[in-house]
């Protein structure tokens, strides 16, 4: 399986590693200790279906990556950096 890297170009899925799933998950506002952070560090849901990740392109140009991926298919659907993803 390939990944596009934005900034190398498609590579082995091997170079990559995954760092997080549900990136697209709301942040609580404040500080201070809640139930909504409680939720957002330690609850997880386990989509069978599109869902975005963060990876890094470890054995490569070191980017941290939003991939979005089918995970019924393992079917990468898109790659951005994840700071324009921020943006
Ligand atoms: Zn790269």
């Amino acid at each position: 399986m390939l990944i596009n890297c934005p900034f190398c170009g498609p590579r082995d899925l091997r170079e990559f590693s995954i760092r997080g799933a549900d990136v697209a998950l709301d942040r609580p506002e404040g500080t201070e200790w809640s139930e909504a952070w409680q939720d957002y560090l330690h609850l997880r849901e386990n989509p069978a279906g599109v869902s975005q990740e963060l990876w890094q392109h470890t054995g490569g140009c070191g980017a941290w990556l939003v991939v979005t991926r089918d995970t019924r298919t393992h079917e990468i659907i898109s790659v951005r950096s994840a700071r324009e993803a921020a943006t």
